[in-house]
């Protein structure tokens, strides 16, 4: 055995290996702390002053590179895009955005149909500490103008929301909030930038969760937060205060993910689109809710919105049975599996009244449109002959 002090040169104290040839792939960088050059090199590193890493949660190489990457997606220096921060969960994205503009006494306004998790956010959580809030529908401008009050200092929408998929006016409602001198933070889980970036409408804060889209295998929770010059700094303090930060292996997971994000999104959409040409006309079914389709509530905004190309990997069925005709899918699918997330590999189904939106009241449920015979489908990267194929034996098996 080497004695303890040879030990400690070859193990605790281990040599730095410089590599000085480009890798072909970007290196984890785990370490939680890194070296300083000196007392005043530290203090310009932990102030900011310089660019550079000093402890994890403050900054990492991984997060930075993936930061860069999804800033630039979401429009870069040309729509004023100042701050991109990961985090640890898409939720610690919406808590950053939030913890970093709001002060007990503000009033948010939030979209009556958010992720629920985000609307909890508000209610259990920021009302705790003293912050207001109230819900409304986006769709009805009208309703929103009224909803804004003197102490409206934030306005929370989805661009493609949770479950039946309306796509809000970003542009109109941005309007509304900066007349409000309020902010309008837009989560944009439901498109990606690959199918709308919101600062082009006007949104000051965009947040994605990262785990569905954007990553794309199920493999890693983050968060996403970009944002303009003036909140820069607040954010970029919260967020190691509030400890909401990135691990290193968890970024360079989804910066790989984010490679195939383009192709995957193409190829879900596409599937989307015709599986929901095909649902529309099943007799097994009583509603198809998918923005591409002229049937739909928000069509004409989804055309302006989103473009008129791409239209989410997102759509939702509603069968006449109720929760009955949903367990029935479950139990004769042999390949699509229930599992309450989205924007995976594999194409997956959740059904919103006993997950993603069990805390509404029967009340609230009904108002939204939100059935028991909901099903809300994520498509995958699958061919479309086999989804086809898929739907196919399940409904047929339904009978
Ligand atoms: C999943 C989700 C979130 C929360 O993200 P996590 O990564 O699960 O914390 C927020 N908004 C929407 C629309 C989501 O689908």
């Amino acid at each position: 055995m080497a004695n303890r002090k040879s030990f400690d040169e070859i193990c605790t104290h281990p040599p730095v290996v410089e590599v000085s040839s480009v890798a072909s792939a970007m290196p984890i960088y785990p370490a939680s702390v890194y070296q300083c050059e000196s007392t005043s090199q530290a203090d310009r590193l932990l102030s900011g002053e310089i660019e550079g890493f000093a402890y994890q949660r403050d900054g990492h190489p991984n997060a930075v590179a993936l930061a860069e990457q999804c800033r630039l997606l979401q429009g870069g220096d040309n729509l004023d895009v100042a701050f991109s921060h990961i985090t640890s969960t898409g939720m610690s994205a919406l808590s950053l955005a939030m913890v970093t503009h709001l002060k007990s006494g503000d009033h948010v306004l939030l979209s009556d149909q958010l992720y629920g998790r985000t609307t909890r956010l508000v209610d259990e959580e920021l009302a705790r500490w003293g912050l207001e809030f109230s819900e409304v529908n986006m769709c009805d401008l009208d309703q929103v103008k009224a909803a804004i009050r003197s102490n409206t200092r934030m306005v929370v929408i989805e661009t493609i929301a949770n479950p039946l998929l309306h796509v809000a006016d970003i542009g109109s409602l941005s309007e509304i909030a900066h007349r409000g001198n309020a902010k309008l933070l837009v989560d944009n889980t439901f498109a990606t930038p690959l199918v709308v970036r919101p600062f082009e409408f006007g949104a000051d804060l965009v947040m994605e969760s990262m785990t569905k889209i954007m990553n794309g295998h199920g493999d890693v929770m983050m968060g996403l937060l970009c944002g303009k010059a003036d909140l820069a700094k607040r954010a970029r303090d919260a967020l190691s205060s509030w400890g909401m930060t990135s691990s290193p292996f968890d970024c360079w997971l989804a910066s790989r993910g984010l490679a195939t994000a383009d192709l995957r999104i193409a190829r879900a959409n596409e599937n989307a689109s015709c599986l929901a040409k095909s649902l529309a006309e099943h007799p097994r079914i009583k509603n198809v809710y998918f923005p591409g389709l002229p049937t739909h509530p928000t069509h004409e905004m989804a055309q302006q919105v989103l473009g008129g190309q791409r239209f989410g990997g997102m759509l939702s069925i509603e069968f006449p049975g109720g929760a009955k005709d949903v367990d029935l899918f479950i139990k004769v699918s042999q390949k699509i599996a229930f599992c309450p997330s989205l924007g995976e590999i594999a194409t997956t189904i959740s059904h919103p009244r006993s997950t993603s939106h069990r805390g509404l009241s029967e009340e609230s449920a009904k108002r939204l449109g939100i059935s028991p015979g909901l099903m809300r489908i994520s498509c995958g990267i699958e061919s479309h002959e086999f989804l086809e194929d898929e739907f196919k034996t399940i409904l047929e098996a339904m009978d």
